[in-house]
């Protein structure tokens, strides 16, 4: 089973769990994963089963990072905020960065999430 990575940074939290219970079916034959916070608000919303990494500032982004080249890690919706320093900017840029270099769909905001979650390829 392919495996999802959900991360969300703080201002963009109520939209992905927007998006992930609009998702729930789908998101339901994968295991899913994400940094601590993210993680939590969509397992309560969902009720879905959602392993929980570290925070992203202390070291969650990394943890997902390292998981996507042991190629654990299939896919990564990433709702990082365009409009907000970031403590931990340097995670993010290597989180992108290793997506990138594994060629893993990384999607970045609501619109890109809604094209590869309803991908035929994702069948
Ligand atoms: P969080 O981390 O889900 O623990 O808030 C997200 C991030 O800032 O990378």
């Amino acid at each position: 089973m392919k495996t999802i990575a959900l991360i969300a940074h703080d201002h963009k939290k109520d939209e992905i769990v927007n998006w992930a219970l609009k998702n729930k079916d789908i998101l339901s034959k994968y295991n899913l994963c994400g940094t601590g916070h993210t993680a939590g608000l969509i397992a309560k919303a969902t009720g879905l089963n959602v392993k929980a990494y570290l925070s992203g500032p202390l070291g969650g982004d990394q943890q997902i990072g390292a998981h996507i080249a042991e190629k654990k890690i299939d896919m990564v919706i990433f709702f990082w905020d365009p409009l907000e320093a970031q403590p931990h900017d340097p995670d993010v840029k290597a989180l992108l960065r290793i997506a990138v270099v594994y060629d893993i769909p990384i999607a970045t905001n609501f619109a890109t999430a809604e094209y590869v979650i309803n991908s035929k390829l994702m069948k």
